[in-house]
């Protein structure tokens, strides 16, 4: 008697279960698809953010970066050299009268003014403050002032090699994609083998940095 009222009870209970788990199978699924549109959408975010919130250089921008070019034993043309200028004032491209927006103004700093969209971004890279101003860089080659040394050139009796360093840190790769920051000093140095990049220190230019806006010079006011 009791055996047989108990059986029911539990396939009641087993149909009952299977009735819930089916209806909430569509639940589930759609459930699933949710997160998965929301993970997308995080990941879409995050892999996004990077280029809106560092854009580099920008219209109206105007940065200055601290220079240095070490050749094997001494930093040429220590903390100024001469850059391209017209009989304005105006810093212009070298060989050219074009206006040019990475320039130096005897200070051994790299001032970065942008005049147009084209001069922003990318644009604003150490490579083209080379080339606006007659020098040359390369991974291996550095042309700057009277210095015109690549790697297997002598420095004194050893072969030397070219180093790059921002801030303290030395870096690998192109010199020349590298776009300097607002505050940043930069070391290019051709060194024998027995000298290290991050013993030189910072560059005769560096305490121009504090000052770059207080003595505009004439014909270009805005340093
Ligand atoms: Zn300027
Ligand atoms: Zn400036």
């Amino acid at each position: 008697m009791s055996s047989q009222k108990r059986r029911p009870q539990p396939r009641k209970g087993r149909t009952a279960a299977a009735v819930r788990t089916s209806r909430r199978r569509p639940d589930r699924a759609l459930g699933l698809v949710g997160i998965a549109v929301v993970l997308i959408g995080v990941t879409l975010v995050f892999a996004l953010r990077p280029a809106h919130s560092d854009p580099g250089l920008q219209l109206g921008d105007h940065w200055h970066a601290a220079l240095g070019v070490y050749a094997c034993d001494h930093w040429e043309g220590d903390g100024s050299w001469a850059t391209p200028f017209d009989r304005s004032g105006e810093p212009v491209k070298a060989g050219t009268t074009t206006y040019a927006p990475m320039h130096s103004h005897h200070d051994g700093l790299i001032h970065m003014e942008p005049a147009g969209s084209a001069d922003t971004g990318s644009a604003a890279s150490l490579g083209n403050y080379f080339t606006f101003n007659g020098f040359e860089l390369s991974s291996t080659h550095v042309k700057f002032v009277s210095a015109d040394l690549r790697n297997g050139d002598r420095c004194g009796t050893a072969n030397g090699t070219l180093h790059w360093l921002v801030n303290g840190k030395e870096r690998t790769g192109d010199p020349t994609k590298y776009l300097p920051r607002d505050g940043d000093w930069i070391v290019i140095a051709f060194l024998p083998e027995t000298k290290k990049i991050t013993d030189l220190g910072k560059p005769p230019s560096f305490g121009h940095l504090a000052t770059a806006e207080s003595s505009p010079p004439p014909g270009h006011t805005s340093g």
